[in-house]
């Protein structure tokens, strides 16, 4: 295996690290500590379990979690009441609706009410205009940390052809954006896409978020080019990415594990973007200082 891993692992402690840190340089200049609310409507056990990672992770550094769980037969009206409270909250920095929402809940229209300067998820029309437009706003998660490691890894961005495929609101199209500001020449592939291999095969940084084990095999790698992979598939013999992780290494110059790779700085990304958030809020004046 010829390619540098991407430890996402240790970038992911390093940055969590590095937002403790902030965090209580924040708190020392006085006022509140940032907070981060979660939102869970429903039993459903995996999100439950989503839930409690972050709010452990907040913890960790020193953000303050406010956990509002309530049942699966919680009215719209009930749920609007939350999220506008919440919105108000000056002790809640930032909020995340966990997703998905039982069936007589529209998930793009609850996630929508959040107030954009508490859309620590990046996922509201404000911050999706606010990205496409190349203005400062908050950035969806999980392509944020791509970026990170991307850097962390050394990759020139400016003129480098990136590929992503994959063109969902949650990952790719954000990707594609972010790639596109740090003036890479970008190509977003989904299912329609023609002869992808040869697509993939021009990139110099390759990102695979489909969905599907395994999909991208070396020939269609370009020898020398970074690979990540966003891929989470659940198989029989345990988990692995869209990337064919073992024949691709041996082809790329620097590679991103599954998992290790980029599962964990997304919840890193979140804690960032909360403490972001939080500092933005206070210099806008909503919370004092
Ligand atoms: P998604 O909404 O299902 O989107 C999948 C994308 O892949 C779609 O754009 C689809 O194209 C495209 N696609 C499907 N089959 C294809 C094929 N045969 N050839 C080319 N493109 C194809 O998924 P997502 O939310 O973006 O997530 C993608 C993967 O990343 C999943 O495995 C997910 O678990 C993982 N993920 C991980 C993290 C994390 O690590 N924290 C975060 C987000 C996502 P169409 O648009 O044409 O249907």
């Amino acid at each position: 295996m010829g390619a540098q891993l991407i430890d996402g692992k240790a970038v992911a402690a390093r940055v969590r690290e590095e937002v403790k840190r902030d965090v209580e340089a924040f708190v020392a200049e006085g006022g509140s500590p940032p907070g981060l609310a979660t939102v869970l409507i429903g039993d459903d056990p995996a999100s439950a379990v989503y839930v409690g990672g972050k709010q452990k992770a907040s913890r960790e550094v020193r953000i303050v979690p406010f956990d509002e769980r309530h049942p699966a037969d919680t009215s719209k009206e009930d749920v609007v009441a939350i999220v506008e409270r919440l919105n108000a909250d000056p002790e809640v920095s930032g909020i995340i609706v966990q997703l998905p929402l039982p069936g007589h809940l529209d998930d793009t229209e609850i996630s929508g009410l959040v107030s954009p300067d508490k859309d620590v998820d990046g996922l509201t029309y404000a911050s999706a205009g606010l990205l496409a437009l190349g203005r400062p706003g908050l950035r969806p998660c999980t392509p944020a940390g791509v970026m990170v490691l991307l850097e962390e890894a050394g990759q020139q961005l400016q003129g480098a052809e990136a590929v992503v495929i994959g063109r969902s609101n949650l990952f790719g199209k954000p990707m594609a954006q972010l790639l596109l500001q740090a003036n890479a020449t970008v190509t977003i592939c989904h299912s329609r896409t023609k002869d992808l291999g040869a697509v993939c095969r021009r990139a110099d940084v390759l990102i695979a978020a489909v969905g599907r084990a395994e999909m991208v095999k070396a020939d269609w790698v370009k020898p020398g080019a970074t690979v990540i992979d966003v891929g989470i598939n659940r198989t029989e013999s345990g988990l692995v990415g869209d990337v064919a992780f073992a024949e691709v290494s041996a082809v790329a110059s620097a590679i991103t594990p599954v998992p290790g790779g980029v599962g964990p700085m997304t919840i890193a990304m979140l804690l960032r973007n909360t403490l972001e958030a939080a500092r933005l809020q206070r210099s806008a004046g909503t919370v004092t200082a």
